[in-house]
């Protein structure tokens, strides 16, 4: 049974979102505050991680970054809807998805499991990509550069796999969108390129000039062949 962890300064939303995932079989731990959220995840070490962004005690962003500095913990954010800039921010601080409010908590669940599934199984094709100075294990969900392990988040490294399972292959942002949440919901592209930014952070020796990830101009990006 995966843990998942709460982290939202408004109760109502809290007991909401706690009964419709208990009910979907998840245990559930939440707490108010962003400081309070944090020591939360670092005793409990929940599967998966709702943070909302606003929060007394901590910003959301900053629980986000500090998780993300330890660990891969799925993160999917809450924002509200005017905060179209912020959920990019968020995306950039390494969380995984975000949901704007007012929300269904069905789609969190519906979320939530997508999230889970990503992070636990990977694709079914070869088990170990070797590219360049790459070697991305898809079973050990491991991905290495000359010898040295880079952590990526589930998302991340579901879009590295879908661009590096087919070099020079182009992928329109859309594409890149379905093959990382499993299913194409509503979703902005642009938040690809938020990804993509932090992957190439990861990855490449300047960022600028990309080595493994090139964007292809009106269409998306591709692995370099
Ligand atoms: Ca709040």
């Amino acid at each position: 049974m995966a843990t998942i962890l709460i982290i939202e300064d408004e109760p109502e939303l809290v007991k909401v979102l706690r009964s419709y995932l208990e009910q979907a079989g998840f245990s559930v731990l939440s707490a108010g505050r962003g400081d309070t959220g944090l020591s939360t995840w670092e005793h409990k070490r929940p599967d998966l991680v709702i943070l909302d962004l606003n929060l007394p005690g901590m910003d959301g962003l900053d629980v986000a970054r500090e998780i993300r500095r330890k660990s891969s913990t799925p993160i999917i954010m809450l924002t509200a809807r005017v905060e179209e800039t912020d959920q990019l921010i968020g995306l950039e601080m390494g969380a995984d998805d975000y949901i704007a409010k007012p929300f269904s908590p069905r789609v969190v669940v519906a979320r939530v499991r997508a999230l889970l599934r990503r992070s636990e199984s990977a694709p079914n094709v070869s088990k170990v990509l070797r590219l360049a100075d790459l070697v991305i294990d898809l079973e050990g969900h491991t991905v290495e550069k000359k010898g040295q392990p880079i952590d990526l988040t589930p998302t991340e490294f579901s879009l590295l796999t879908t661009l590096a399972g087919a070099p020079g292959r182009a992928f329109s942002r859309l594409q890149l969108l379905e093959a990382s949440q499993g299913a194409a919901y509503e979703g902005y592209e642009r938040t690809i390129d938020a990804h993509i930014k932090n992957l190439r952070a990861k990855l490449e020796a300047d960022p600028k000039k990309p080595r493994y990830i090139e964007t292809v101009f009106g269409i998306g990006y591709r692995f370099v062949k």
